[in-house]
Formats: structure tokens, sequence, C-alpha cells
């Protein structure tokens, strides 16, 4: 059955290719990927010959429609971002709804992905969780978005690029507060591997203090705002009442 295969690569260390994604790649007729040059490396040191064409954000509704005849020839197909899970960040949407939209299959191929390994090891509440992906780059749109963010009760993830942290940190700390705990996950499974969880104040004097902090890769995770009181107050009310009700009764 012709299937479109999303296939997870790693976010930094190569063994973490996954054996199900490297048999997918080397025996589809096509790989679609996000940039050829960078995933051709990947592809030499893990031997794969299979054929690569380009899907990035600008060419991603022609590529959708290129991927669709492959598949109505019957063909295998899969699709691979420079890291991580396609789609997560990366292009891939419209390549996938449309592909199920004319009613073919699309298989998974689970593996990488920067916001699950640092939700996991962030030591923030994973039961619920907000992916928020990039903040705006313009301070006065992501002042925005936060202040949209300040009463959510979930663990909240994003992405950050290095070079836009520390603006990034100020504008956390002006919207959430000096004490909103964060977590900092930097270089997930590469040598300069940090996790640090930190006060919102404590970790920009930290990063502004560290250059090595305003390099590489980060996923930065902000703990959920407390639960409102309302409902606490609320049974407080409630017992308050239970009792003078009580001491009325006979
Ligand atoms: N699709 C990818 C995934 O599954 O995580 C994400 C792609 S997005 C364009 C790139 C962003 O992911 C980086 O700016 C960074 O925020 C995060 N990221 C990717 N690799 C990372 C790593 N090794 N350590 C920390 N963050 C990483």
């Amino acid at each position: 059955e012709p299937t479109l295969y999303i296939v997870a690569t790693p976010i930094g260390n190569l063994e973490d290719m996954v054996p199900r994604a490297l048999n997918v790649l080397q025996t589809v007729d096509v790989i679609a990927a996000e940039d050829t040059r960078h995933s051709s490396r990947l592809m030499q040191h893990f031997n794969i010959t299979t054929p690569m064409i380009a899907c990035h954000d600008h060419n991603e509704g022609f590529v959708a429609q290129k991927l669709l005849d492959r598949l109505r020839e019957g063909q295998q197909v899969a699709l691979i971002s420079d890291a991580g899970t396609p789609l997560i960040s990366d292009p891939g949407y419209r390549v996938v709804s449309l592909v199920r939209a004319e009613g073919f299959r699309v298989v998974p191929v689970p593996g990488a992905c920067a916001m699950v390994a640092a939700l996991s090891a962030s030591g923030l509440p994973s039961d619920r969780f907000l992916f928020e992906g990039f903040l705006p780059a313009k301070e006065v749109a992501r002042g925005q978005r936060l202040r949209q963010l300040q009463t959510e009760t979930a663990t909240m993830i994003f992405y950050e690029s290095p070079h836009r942290i520390v603006a990034t940190l100020n504008s956390v700390v002006a919207e959430f507060g000096a004490e909103r705990e964060l977590v900092i996950a930097r270089e997930l499974t590469k040598t300069f591997e940090t996790i640090c969880a930190l006060p919102a104040a404590a970790m920009l004097a930290w990063v502004l203090g560290d250059g090595n902090q305003q390099k590489g890769e980060i996923v930065l995770l902000v703990r959920g705002a407390a639960k409102r009181e309302q409902s606490e107050d609320l049974d407080d009310e409630v017992l308050r009442i239970l009792s003078l009700l009580a001491e009325e009764l006979p």
C-alpha cells in the first residue's frame, strides 16, 4: 500500500536514530527533506542512498503535489526535517493534511523530539503542558503572547534561538514575574547538554553572566501559574457554613 512515512531523526546524537527509521528511509522510493544538503550528511553516515527532494516552508504546497503523484503511482515516500520530529516547529503540516485528505496512509516513525526530551527531564509537571513553539521575534508581540499566557496553569514549552534567549528571558521576567520557575534545556543529547532550573530573574542573571548559555539549541520551559485559590476559598466557605449548620442541628 502506498504510504507516507513521517520519520523522526536525531536532535544531535546520531545514536538516537532508531532502527525502524533507518529501515524505512532505506526502502522508500523518495525522501522529502527540509534541507537536502543538511540531511545528506545523515544519509551518508547511515549509508542510505534513497533519492531526496527538498521540502521546506516555501515550496511545501508544490512538494505535497509531487508526493501525491508518487503515491498515486504506488510509491512509498518519507518525510524528514533537519532534526527531530517533522511538523513540530518544522515543515510537513500541509503535506500530511493533503495526503490524508486524498485518502493515503500516513505512518509515523517516532523518535527524537526536543520538546518531549526537555519536558521529560525538566522536573516540571508533565501531566498537562502547552507547546508554544517559537515566540514572536519582535518584543511587543512577544510580550503580548506571554501576557495571554500569564494565568496558564499547564507547563509551557518554547523553542528559542540562542541569540534571542536574553531578550526572551527579559520578556518572561516582565510578564510572569521574577519568581516564576523556569527550566532551560540546552544542547540536548549533545556533548554540552545542560538542564538548569531557576526562578526567572535568577535565570536571566545566570544566562547573562555565562556566554556559553547563549549558544546552541535551547528549549525554555515555564512552570504554569499557581491554580487560583478560589476553589480552596470556596471549600473553606462551605466548611464554615457546614459547621454553623452543625451547631444549629439538634
Ligand atoms: N522538529 C524539531 C523537534 O522535533 O524538536 C524542532 C525543530 S525547530 C526548527 C528547532 C528548535 O528545536 C531549536 O531552535 C531548539 O529550540 C529546539 N531544539 C532542537 N534540537 C535541540 C537540542 N538538541 N537541544 C535543545 N533544543 C533543541
